[in-house]
């Protein structure tokens, strides 16, 4: 049960079953959100809603079918009452490289994690129309900022996103919606959990995210973030900062202390 006092607010999750979407249902729930958890894994969606109280219930939404869509939206509205925000975050990984990644396996990836997000998009916006505005979280990666070997697919489709997000954002900005990307490092979930712990080792914050930190960040979107839409939030450790060049502070003329001798004096 929550105690929280209800802010009013509905947002529809998806991939709201584990991981991250399950930790930002948690934490929406705890804040005063109603959330719909949209997923293909029932008995886990299920027991998080059931665990959580009537602020949170769970619907079977395959985010590429247009009529899971539908209904998941229709059913958001039944229960309560409006939709003020879709949180994107369904998604799949797959790895290999451009010409390992055979091209049915590169559809599907794209179906799921991109064309799944464009037929949200469409789906919420009539129900975001009728709440008079809302906001749309779309859940891309450090991969959709740089790319990365051997995850060819999943690359093209965190870009995408991205571009998506852009496009979604000055359609729909006439309506009162926002529109955003985020962008996460590595984070402790089912799906990386046979990642190597060296994937975030050379990171400034050298660990993996935990996916509270993600949640906290998309609270924000969804109830702070007023004057942001189009951009991009990211959530990474420091990973895509930038490099680290290793030289050697003595290397001749180079030191800021000798770029300093050759300065004039000042009077
Ligand atoms: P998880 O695999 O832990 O959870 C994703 C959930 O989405 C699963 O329940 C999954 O079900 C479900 N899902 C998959 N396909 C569909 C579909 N067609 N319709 C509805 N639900 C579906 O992933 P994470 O929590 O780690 O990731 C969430 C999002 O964050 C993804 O978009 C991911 O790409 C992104 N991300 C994750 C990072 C990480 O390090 N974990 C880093 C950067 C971005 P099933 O398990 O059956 O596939």
């Amino acid at each position: 049960m929550n105690d929280s006092p209800n802010t009013g607010q509905s947002v529809l999750v998806t991939g709201g079953a584990r991981g991250i979407g399950a930790a930002t249902t948690r934490l929406l729930a705890e804040s005063g959100f109603n959330v719909l958890i949209g997923d293909v894994r029932s008995d886990e969606g299920e027991r998080l809603a059931e665990e959580l109280g009537d602020r949170t219930a769970y619907c079977h939404l395959d985010v590429t079918n247009t009529e899971s869509w539908v209904s998941a939206v229709a059913t958001a509205e039944r229960l309560f009452g409006r939709v003020d925000g879709l949180f994107n975050n369904a998604g799949i990984l797959g790895l290999g490289s451009v010409m390992e990644c055979k091209p049915e396996v590169f559809r599907k990836i794209l179906d799921v994690n991109l064309v799944g997000i464009f037929l949200g998009i469409r789906a919420v916006v009539p129900a975001l129309r009728r709440a008079k505005g809302g906001v749309i979280v779309n859940t891309s990666s450090i991969a959709g900022l740089q790319g990365y070997a051997n995850l060819a697919a999943y690359v093209t489709s965190k870009w995408g996103i991205r571009g998506l997000t852009k496009a979604a954002a000055l359609d729909l900005a006439r309506d009162r919606i926002r529109v955003v990307s985020i962008h996460p490092g590595p984070i402790h979930t089912p799906m990386t959990r046979n990642f190597p712990a060296g994937v975030a080792a050379g990171q400034p914050l050298p660990r993996f995210g935990e996916p509270i930190e993600v949640a906290r960040m998309v609270r924000f979107l969804f109830s702070e973030a007023s004057y942001s839409t189009g951009c991009e939030f990211v959530i990474d450790g420091g990973a895509t900062a930038g490099a680290v060049l290793e030289l050697e502070p003595e290397l001749p003329g180079m030191a800021v202390t000798s770029i300093a001798a050759t300065l004039p004096a000042r009077t």
